[in-house]
């Protein structure tokens, strides 16, 4: 039996499309399909919250059973897509058993750079799934040392929890600055200080030449000829786009599967949504390829308008956040190509924001517990007109009026 929509991957955005799908009074069947155990469920708190032991598992999921049920959106878990047939319009999955689907989204996220060491992969960990997260907490509750390797938001949301359970942490870095990829260097200051002041150790400029196991403990062997103990090693080291599937079926991929403003891939019967896909985006004028929540809410929103037949491209600024200690970091926009910083705010009271601005219109920003600094910033960027920096550095100056006035 054909079905309307299958949906590669019961992840945020798989989970999101089916959900928007129903919101949107789409009629026809709806099967989400997924190789993880669980209901479609949200990660940040993997890194935050549920790590730390606060949040229940239960408050991850984005629906019940019973709302799926309810919704008429079939759920299959615990079964991996392994192919994709193109010509004949089905998908096979690893039981052997072929879906035929009208419409196939493809939601397959991201897979974590692996490290390649004397180690078995089993015994060092990586953190993407509840159970990664569920295994580093109960490593967490003894007091031990742990090693993080990479200062990416991931590492260091790890870390700020590791420090509050009393653990001995450093962080290996093979950059000079933590968060480098994400943010300007005096945000990344802020978070070294930050984190240094709270009792993590970086060694910084250093790449992992290789980890062995040392009875219970491990042995990192780092570039510098340098070796670091510990009980046990997280590593962060960033994703890439999981897009095997998509470039076996032969849809054209490039950094993640290629898609546009409406989601559709090569294939016009094919959708791609989520981290494992680059799409274009109209206000930054170039292709992006996100790894965010709001990415894969917004863009599943879009696609599941479009199938229901009420297109809404998708053309959203791209915005993120981080908590670690008491700091919570927003970012909205892309940074990449500013041409000047202006910086408003009280870094020493941990307070405090950087605006990125380009041929003076503002085009990033990177926001230190100010949350109406970043609604303000993401609105100006959204509007793409140009905003005098004296302005924006002035505290007497409120952003919102800003906003009022160029509205
Ligand atoms: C620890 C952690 C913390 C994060 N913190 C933040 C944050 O603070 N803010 C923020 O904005 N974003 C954060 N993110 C990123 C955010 O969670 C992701 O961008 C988001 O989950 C992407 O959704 P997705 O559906 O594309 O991918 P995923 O949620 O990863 O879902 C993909 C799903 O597809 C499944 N799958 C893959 N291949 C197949 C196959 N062949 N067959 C069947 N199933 C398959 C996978 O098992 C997975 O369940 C965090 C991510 C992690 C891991």
């Amino acid at each position: 039996m054909k079905r309307d929509v299958v949906i590669i991957g019961a992840g945020h955005a798989g989970g999101m499309t089916a959900i928007s799908l129903r919101q949107q009074k789409y009629q026809g069947s709806i099967t989400l399909i997924g190789e993880e155990d669980f209901l479609p469920y949200q990660r940040p708190a993997l890194s935050k919250g549920f790590l730390a032991g606060d949040i229940e598992e239960k408050r991850l999921y984005l629906k019940s059973q019973n709302y799926f049920d309810k919704n008429n959106i079939i759920i299959i878990r615990n079964h991996k897509i392994v192919a994709i047939d193109r010509n004949n319009k089905n998908i096979l999955l690893d039981n052997e058993k072929q879906i035929e689907y009208e419409k196939l989204v493809i939601a397959t996220g991201s897979v974590v750079n692996k490290l390649k060491t004397s180690c078995r992969e089993a015994d060092l960990y990586y953190l993407r799934t509840i159970e990664d997260s569920l295994k580093i907490r109960e490593k967490l509750r003894n007091k031990n040392k742990i090693v993080i390797i990479g200062a990416g938001y991931i590492g260091l949301e790890i870390a700020s929890i590791a420090i509050k359970k009393n653990l001995e942490v450093t962080v290996l870095e093979l950059d000079n600055q933590v968060m480098s990829r994400v943010v300007s260097s005096e945000v990344s200051d802020f978070f070294q200080n930050k984190h240094q002041s709270e009792g993590v150790e970086f060694t910084f400029n250093t790449s992992v030449t290789d980890i062995e196991n040392q009875g219970k403990q491990k042995r990192i062997i780092c570039s510098d000829g340098s070796v670091l103990n510990t009980d046990f090693v997280v590593i962060g080291i960033g994703i890439k786009p999981n897009v095997e599937l998509a470039q076996s079926s032969g849809l054209e991929c490039d950094n993640g599967i290629i898609v546009d403003e409406l989601g559709q891939t090569s294939d016009h019967h094919i959708f791609a949504v989520g981290d494992c896909s680059n799409h274009p985006n109209n206000i930054f004028k170039q292709r992006l390829r996100l790894e965010s929540v709001q990415n894969a809410v917004e863009q599943a929103k879009s696609i599941a308008a479009g199938i229901a037949g009420n297109q809404k491209p998708y053309q959203e600024v791209p915005w993120f956040w981080s908590d670690q200690y008491n700091i919570k970091l927003q970012i909205a926009g892309i940074s990449q190509h500013h041409d000047r910083r202006v910086i408003r705010g009280y870094p020493k009271e941990e307070k405090f924001a950087v605006f990125y601005l380009k041929e003076n219109r503002l085009i990033a920003i990177d926001a230190i517990n100010s949350p109406r600094e970043f609604m303000a910033g993401k609105k100006l960027i959204e509007m793409l007109s140009e905003v005098p920096f004296e302005l924006i550095s002035n505290m007497d100056v409120d952003l919102k009026e800003i906003v009022g006035q160029l509205r």
